[in-house]
């Protein structure tokens, strides 16, 4: 199963496996330099806000979920609460005026698929310091909260423009959590919208499986390392999940190649000239990449009768993962979990609410937030990582192999 290399078409987009790996090792290495610049490294993030959905037990209690936040004085200074606070308002307020959504402790606006910290809130934390890794964050919590965030794939439109009455488990929530992980697209007929998102949930939950496996804590011998068999269980033997790393992986390079006029333009200010430009050449690097093969078809997405009511729904469900992430009771788990949604919902935005003139970096400098450029970055370095470790474990199989 470890073997197992997918080739031919990308379901739903215009580009092929082969091509995605023959780019990646060099996508990934750009970006593992890319995300430790300083623009790229701090993330603002508030991860102390209660579960709006359910009680939390509390904090989790795992050494390995601690995160530790950075003083602002090491923030560049336009980056800094005060500097944000003053052009995340005016951009918050000018855009669009009036249809500006205030939540308690967080907000959207309308073209947004992700719900975001206020920006009176939140700390600085340095990614670098606190990588994606095994937490031992695992049972009764993250059940709920993977359950959860697949019980989001109901679509009630959906369905209606299938001309096919709604099933029960999708007009209501399912009542297992096992029903939950059940509603994949291959049940039945299934729109592509909705057959889009279960993808990219199943691709954002595989690229994390694929993270802590390879970067795994032995809990017998204490001993950190890539684990083949824990591969092989979450991943290997579900190859549709290994294929959807692939499908979230072009679908965020297609973002990247749209948004490369404005990224290429876009003011990284970190105080230092040289390491502005040093991180403007790699943005260009990766756009490059980016335009080489991040071919999906945004446009055959949101057509036909219901398109807009489909949308709406389909950001709406979106938005519900983003707010669930204040559920994941580890704060290491949360945080990525959230650089990773709002990463992905900032794609979702470029492919489904910007058209080109938006995008222009001249006319629509403050189009995107800092916290939506970072995540973008640093969520396509997760998606790329998750695929050079694919390649690991398929050597670490062949050994395995070789040596039985
Ligand atoms: P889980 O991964 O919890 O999956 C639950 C069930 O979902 C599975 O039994 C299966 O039926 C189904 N399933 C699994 N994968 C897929 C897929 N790709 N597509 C469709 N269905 C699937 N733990 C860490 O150690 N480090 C982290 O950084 C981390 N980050 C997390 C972030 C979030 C947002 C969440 C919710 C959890 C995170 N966790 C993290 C916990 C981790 O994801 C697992 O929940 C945990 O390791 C237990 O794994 P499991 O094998 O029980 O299955």
């Amino acid at each position: 199963t470890c073997q197992y290399q997918p080739t031919g078409p990308i379901e739903t987009t215009m580009c092929d496996y082969e091509s995605l790996e023959k780019v990646n090792g060099d996508l990934a290495s750009t970006l593992d330099d890319l995300v430790k610049t300083p623009f790229f490294k701090y993330f603002r993030v508030q991860l102390y806000r209660d579960c709006p959905f359910w009680q939390e037990n509390g904090q989790c209690a795992n050494r390995g979920c601690g995160v530790t936040s950075v003083d602002e004085s090491e923030i560049p200074e336009k980056w800094r609460a005060a500097a944000l606070s003053k052009v995340e308002l005016s951009f918050r307020i000018a855009l669009i005026p009036s249809q500006k959504h205030d939540l308690p402790g967080c907000y959207y606006r309308d073209s947004d698929f992700c719900f975001f910290d206020d920006f009176t809130e939140g700390e600085y934390i340095d990614l670098t310091a606190n990588p994606e890794q095994f937490t031992g964050y695992s049972g009764g919590s993250a059940w709920r909260v993977w359950s959860t965030i697949y019980e989001e794939n109901c679509f009630g439109i959906s369905e209606l423009s299938l001309l096919k009455s709604p099933s029960p488990a999708e007009v209501s929530l399912p009542d297992t959590m096992t029903a939950a992980f059940d509603n994949a697209p291959d049940s039945g007929p299934q729109c592509l919208e909705k057959r889009v998102y279960y993808k990219i949930i199943s691709g954002m939950h595989a690229s994390i499986s694929t993270h802590i496996c390879y970067d795994n804590l032995n809990q017998s011998t204490g001993v950190w390392g890539p684990d083949l068999d824990c591969f092989i269980n979450r991943i290997a033997m579900h190859p549709e999940r290994l294929q959807y790393i692939y499908f979230n992986t072009v679908l965020l390079l297609r973002a990247v190649s749209r948004l490369g006029p404005y990224l290429t333009a876009y003011d990284y200010c970190t105080g230092d000239h040289s390491e502005d430009e040093a991180s403007r050449q790699m943005v260009q690097n990766v756009v490059d990449i980016a335009s080489s093969v991040g071919k999906f078809d945004e446009s055959v997405l949101f057509r036909g009768e219901n398109a807009n009511v489909l949308k709406e729904e389909f950001k709406t469900h979106f938005r519900n993962v983003t707010r669930i992430m204040d559920c994941v009771d580890c704060h290491k788990c949360r945080l990525w979990g959230k650089v990773q949604t709002t990463g992905i919902a900032a794609a979702l935005k470029v492919l489904f609410e910007l058209d080109d003139k938006t995008l222009s970096p001249t006319s629509n400098p403050n189009l995107l937030q800092r916290t939506e450029v970072v995540a973008l970055m640093n969520t396509l370095h997760r998606f790329s990582e998750s695929l050079r470790a694919v390649d690991h474990f398929r050597k670490m199989w062949s050994e395995r192999v070789r040596n039985s």
